[in-house]
């Protein structure tokens, strides 16, 4: 998970403002912070970006980034998301107003992006991964993400409220390496959680429940970094399975 807070002296800081999760150093699922945060290695190999959904805190970093490489590119950057979400960019990030059309531009080599509508709930490739989307329950469309290289699957929530579908068919995969579950808001903050279809760490707990005994770590992520002391204590509380934090910055070998 790529950082998106900074401490005074100018060092990540563990908040998470923004969502950006680069798998092999090659595929980045979500570009909050892609932009802002990219190492030059990423920069370099970084060429399919896959989203959940449009909201800014998953996309903020996709502008900058492509703005970044636009001269250097030999091969479009691949943005693989739902038509709707793709809809949403064209209209309103890269209508010319908020950032340049890059559907319409090229360089020596040809266009800098390319859009890679994926079907919801069939599996997809992005890179050298294979990837299933499945919906969940957030307040715009939005899908979670079951991806595989092959040896290992890793399975992400994005942001949501409760939901079924996707425990669903997290409980008929095999060999699960890890979970990624948001948990957005503190308990006592259940309203805004509601509204805004996000979780808190009694609900989330609700939804471990549904897929039992699952035989892979739990992380946590896409905590509002406001009340990232709280929510992390709320979890630590928690009867029953306790999930860990996604740590930004640090490599995870699944
Ligand atoms: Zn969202």
């Amino acid at each position: 998970m790529l950082p998106s807070t900074f401490n005074q002296d100018g060092s990540a800081s563990p908040g998470q403002h923004l969502t950006c999760f680069i798998i092999d150093g090659r595929v980045a699922i979500d570009a909050g912070s892609l932009g802002m945060a990219a190492t030059p290695e990423h920069r370099e190999h970084v060429r399919d970006v896959v989203l959940t959904h449009a909201h800014l805190d998953h996309i903020a970093g996709l502008p900058l980034f492509i703005d970044d490489l636009f001269s250097f590119l030999k091969e479009p950057i691949r943005i693989h998301a739902a038509p709707s979400v793709i809809e949403v960019l064209e209209r309103d990030v890269f209508n010319w107003d908020v950032y340049p059309r890059f559907s319409e531009l090229t360089n020596e080599n040809g266009p800098v992006i390319e859009y890679a509508p994926f079907p919801i709930s069939s599996e997809f490739s992005a890179g050298h991964l294979s990837i299933r989307a499945v919906g969940v329950n957030h307040k715009v469309p939005s899908v979670g993400f079951i991806v595989s290289d092959g040896r290992s699957k890793v399975a992400i929530t994005g942001d949501t409220a409760e939901m079924d579908i996707f425990w669903n068919e997290i409980a008929k995969e095999e060999g699960l390496s890890a979970l990624l579950v948001e948990c957005a808001f503190p308990n006592e903050m259940a309203d805004l959680a509601q509204v805004s279809h996000h979780l808190t760490p009694e609900r989330l707990a609700g939804e471990l429940e549904k897929i039992g005994d699952i035989d892979c770590p739990v992380y946590c992520v896409n905590i509002k970094p406001m009340f990232r002391e709280t929510v992390i204590r709320q979890l630590a509380e928690l009867p029953g399975r306790q999930p860990q934090i996604l740590e930004v910055g640090r490599v995870y070998d699944l």
